[in-house]
């Protein structure tokens, strides 16, 4: 199977091209219809599975379907949501997303803390599609009233274990609880432990699961 195959758009094809990615992973063409369904996921794949693209792809293709014909405004609020345990993570997922949506005019931005948050307000002012970062950040943010996740109808967990390891398992918790009500979820860890199992029975719904 292609990209084109799986339903992705031409913009799309030719922006995995650009990174590399002509045939899809495994990963990539299991969870794809799923994904572009709006069905939960929860996948067991490993860095270099070929995960970013699993979601990143799916993702953006489903907001271009959801948004066909709706103005840009300035402000807008973000409709998608990547969190990531670290700001090395977060900024690799970016660079990959951030070209996938690119391609078909959509806008991505990075929330992570320990450097000031003026100029990452200042990008979610401008109105942004998918918000990339690390979960302290973005729950700082959302409690200060500086980013409004009432609108994101797609969240990924990116090792979520790694997360849990690092103690966001509450922010992670009280961010996804203010997204919107029946959004899609999708987590991907290595390791089943019991705070990522709470994740995954608080917020996903009949997921498909996949395993490496
Ligand atoms: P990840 O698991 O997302 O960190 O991806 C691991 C590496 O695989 C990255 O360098 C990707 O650019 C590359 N990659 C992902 N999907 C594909 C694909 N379908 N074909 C070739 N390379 C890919």
């Amino acid at each position: 199977v292609t990209f084109g195959d799986l339903g992705f758009g031409d913009n799309i094809v030719r922006a995995l091209a650009g990174l590399g990615a002509e045939k899809p992973f495994p990963i990539q063409a299991s969870t794809a219809p799923s994904i572009l369904e709006g069905r939960d996921v929860l996948a067991r794949g490993r860095t270099g599975s070929g995960k970013t693209i699993a979601f990143g792809a799916p993702l953006v293709e489903r907001i271009l379907r959801s948004k066909a014909g709706v103005k840009r405004e300035f402000g807008r609020a973000p409709v998608a949501l990547i969190m990531a345990p670290t700001r090395e993570l977060a900024l690799q997922i970016d660079r990959t997303v951030q070209t996938i949506a690119r391609s078909v005019g959509l806008f991505t931005t990075q929330i992570y803390g320990g450097v000031p948050q003026a100029r990452q307000v200042g990008a979610l002012k401008k109105g942004v599609d998918i918000v990339i970062g690390t979960p302290g950040r973005i729950g700082d943010l959302a409690k200060q009233g500086k980013l409004d996740l009432s609108k994101i109808v797609v969240s990924v967990l990116d090792e979520a274990d790694h997360m849990c390891e690092l103690g966001f398992l509450e922010p992670v918790q009280e961010i996804l609880r203010q997204t919107a009500d029946g959004g899609q979820k999708l987590l991907f860890s290595a390791t089943l432990d019991r705070e990522v199992a709470a994740l995954v029975d608080e917020f996903l719904v009949d997921p498909q699961v996949y395993e490496v």
